[in-house]
């Protein structure tokens, strides 16, 4: 076995602390990755704290993961030591069923493993996710990181920018099509880098007025603040694609009505609570509701080759692992620009 050292919590609200556990030895098909830069995404704060009442503890949250490859099992052919890898939000799936032979593993029939809080396919053994130095993975599972991105600022694309590339791909964003995005934090940025570079226009819509000037930087053409009312007056019909990243419950009617004939929004966030849609929002001008989880491995690796392309990385705050709690507390507030990666290196040292 290989010992790690990770960020753990034990109990929902209690702050993380260093804990020992740890990773298999490599088996044929195996990878193990020396993990330096681990992502914070708002999921991470959602899980340990309990908010979607399937928590497993002790959990190590962290799913975007990025580091280098120090052993390769006897079988593997994708890596080779010394490669720059990245792992997102499932570690395996079961590989037989029509999900995972679509390559949509993430909605794996018999259970995708989660990268934490999660079961391996054996259905015993816990998953442990990247806030911690070290990681066992079947190859097939790894994502390569392109060249020309720096590993702290690309860990980020591992969930954030996947999750909103994804939907993006399926409605097609590009020339000609009006995007909006509802939230600019770690989803959001991510998703106005990627629809910009994929050539749409594209709107900002936040709650935080302080943000407009990140967001053109970003590359939103437009921002509006939601806290004026007369813009859901003035926007009526305005967008053929909404991607609503907030992560708590808002009034979705009020944004469907933003979208033009035929529009889709497409749900990201997860609030705690279900929030009430009418059917008027739907009917007039035959809108669609629909929502998207992260990506598959093909689509995350297309995301990830489309980043280095275009050279698209995540806006960080590089913190080191003491800080993980006051991190969480800065998310929670919306105080963050645009995503907080922790630097493995000070968990190793500590
Ligand atoms: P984040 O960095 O905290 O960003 C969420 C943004 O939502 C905030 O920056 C804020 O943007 C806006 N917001 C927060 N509270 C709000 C409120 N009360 N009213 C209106 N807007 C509010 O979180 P994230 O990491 O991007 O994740 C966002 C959500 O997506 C979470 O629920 C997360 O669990 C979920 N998620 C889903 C998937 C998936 O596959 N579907 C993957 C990853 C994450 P402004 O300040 O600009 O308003
Ligand atoms: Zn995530
Ligand atoms: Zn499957």
């Amino acid at each position: 076995m290989l010992d790690a050292l990770g960020y753990a919590t034990h109990a929902a609200k209690a702050p993380l602390s260093p804990y020992k556990f740890q990773r298999r030895d490599p088996r044929a098909r195996d990878i193990v990755i020396d993990i330096k830069y681990c992502g914070i995404c708002h999921s991470d704060i959602h899980q340990a704290r309990d908010e979607w009442g399937r928590a497993n503890f002790p959990m190590v949250p962290g799913h975007e993961i990025t580091g280098v490859v120090t052993q390769v099992g006897a079988k593997v052919t994708k890596y080779k030591v010394g490669d720059k890898v990245g792992v997102g939000c499932f570690v395996d799936s079961c590989r037989v069923c029509d999900c995972c032979k679509k390559g949509f593993e993430q909605f794996c029939s018999n259970g995708a493993s989660f990268t934490y809080n999660g079961l391996e396919q054996d259905k015993k053994t816990p998953t442990m996710g990247g806030y911690s130095t070290v990681l066992t993975v079947d190859e097939d599972y790894a994502l390569r990181i392109p060249a020309n991105l720096p590993l702290a600022a690309a860990a980020p694309l591992l969930c954030a920018g996947i999750t909103t590339y994804s939907p993006l791909n399926r409605w097609k964003a590009g020339p000609g099509k009006k995007v909006a995005m509802i939230g600019l934090g770690g989803l959001g940025h991510m998703g106005v880098k990627i629809a910009h570079a994929m050539g749409a226009e594209v709107t900002v819509l936040s709650h935080s007025p302080k943000k407009e000037a990140d967001a053109k930087r970003l590359g939103a053409d437009h921002f509006y603040a939601t806290a004026d009312p007369e813009i859901f007056a003035s926007l009526q019909g305005a967008f053929d694609l909404i991607l609503c990243t907030v992560s708590t419950g808002i009034d979705w009617n009020q944004y469907l009505n933003l979208l033009k004939i035929d529009g889709a929004m497409v749900l990201l966030g997860i609030p705690d609570k279900d929030v009430p849609v009418g059917a008027r929002s739907l009917i007039m001008g035959r809108r669609i509701l629909t929502g998207s989880l992260i990506g598959g491995i093909s689509e995350t690796q297309e995301m990830l080759d489309f980043c280095g392309k275009h050279n698209i990385t995540s806006d960080i705050e590089l913190i080191s692992a003491d800080k993980i709690n006051e991190a969480y507390d800065r998310v929670m507030k919306s105080d963050v620009r645009y995503r907080f990666v922790i630097d493995i290196a000070t968990l190793k040292a500590a």
